[in-house]
């Protein structure tokens, strides 16, 4: 554990809204549950439907496939619609990550969906986010990636796109932007034009990919084409999708925990993660969604390390052998964040 708190690490695929800390979400559902709706705005949820919600979350995840998984954010999107929850939502996951006297990570890509409601716009709720990041000071410990959902119109890609590009124009940490959500949603044909615009503006690209088996090999070589610098998960790449990958180097954020209880994957033994680490590939470990999962970036590196089946069963150095990650930078910043691999951690440690 020692060596495992002390490894330099970076979290690149967590999600806001999946990242609360329980006892914070807790406390806001509570203050939710006891506030009467303003004259201005009515409740996005009743109170009925979050305390199911909260209920669901508090009984650990009990997820039988992948779309499971996506009911239970309607209850926390609800305990974080106005902008002071968010606000306090955004201070607890950062504060999680990045604080205490043995930090979780000494980098963070945090993503997240801008939402808009009675309370705010899509604009304010990033501004929001940014005023939180700003508290830890500077852009090398923490980054935002804004994510696209997989549900988006255009005119909301759009609206998320054109304040990706405002943002980081006026030099706030905004590296990148991901598409996400329901992976059997959407047409990914309408998503091309923005993730090609987003790299042509200098920001980073990462896409959730092959999520689910029932992902066509088609539209996983479609989002390949749009050249991401990261993947999300990308569990089931056919022959042809993880040649491109190969070619491309592209990093591949692994999320251990996530796809287990998501039962995408059966068992880390038969999971992707070994395939990636057989070919020496560059990985980023990730934790996804602490909140539904009840993990932790030292619990996700545990796994590497613990005997099998309990884990991968890897040796300290095999966790930490130095690699080389350029081909994935996002920019400097992402840079650093891509080269804190469990392979690469030695190389970090003369960054910081
Ligand atoms: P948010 O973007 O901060 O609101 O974080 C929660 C959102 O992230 C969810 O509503 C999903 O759209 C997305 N998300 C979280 N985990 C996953 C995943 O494993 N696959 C795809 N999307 C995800």
């Amino acid at each position: 554990i020692t060596f495992l708190k002390t490894l330099p690490k970076a979290e690149l695929h967590a999600h806001l809204n999946g990242s609360i800390p329980i006892a914070v979400l807790q406390e806001l559902a509570r203050e939710y549950l006891a506030s009467a709706p303003s004259p201005t705005s009515s409740k996005p949820l009743s109170n009925d439907a979050i305390q199911a919600g909260i209920d669901k979350l508090l009984g650990g995840p009990a997820i039988d496939e992948i779309s499971d998984f996506f009911t239970l954010f309607p209850a926390i999107y609800a305990v974080t619609s106005t902008p002071s929850a968010l606000a306090r939502a955004t201070r607890a996951v950062l504060s999680s990550f990045l604080e205490g006297e043995c930090p979780q990570c000494m980098y963070l890509e945090l993503r997240t969906t801008p939402r808009e409601n009675q309370e705010m716009t899509r604009e304010q709720y990033l501004r929001v986010v940014l005023a939180e990041l700003h508290r830890y000071g500077s852009v090398r410990q923490a980054g935002l990636i804004i994510s696209l959902d997989r549900r988006m119109g255009e005119d909301v890609l759009r609206e998320c796109l054109d304040l990706a590009k405002m943002l980081k124009a006026e030099g706030e940490p905004v590296v990148g932007v991901d598409l996400c959500g329901d992976p059997m949603a959407g047409d990914m044909t309408l998503f091309q034009k923005y993730f090609s615009e987003a790299k042509g503006a200098g920001l980073g690209v990462t896409l959730h990919i092959a999520e689910t088996a029932k992902n066509p090999a088609q539209e996983t070589l479609q989002l390949l084409s749009f050249c991401p610098d990261r993947l999300g998960h990308a569990t089931f790449l056919d022959e042809d999708a993880k040649r491109v990958v190969a070619e491309q180097n592209t990093c591949i954020e692994i999320c251990l925990s996530s796809n287990l209880l998501c039962k995408t994957v059966s068992t880390l033994d038969s999971h992707h993660i070994r395939h990636y680490l057989r070919h020496r590939h560059p990985i980023a470990i990730c934790t996804d969604d602490v909140l539904p999962f009840r993990t932790s970036l030292i619990a996700e590196y545990a796994l590497l390390l613990a005997p099998q089946p309990w884990g991968l069963g890897l040796s300290e150095a095999e966790s930490a052998t130095p690699r080389r990650a350029e081909h994935t930078q996002h920019n400097n910043v992402a840079a650093q964040a891509a080269a804190i691999t469990p392979q690469i951690a030695r190389h970090v440690q003369e960054l910081y």
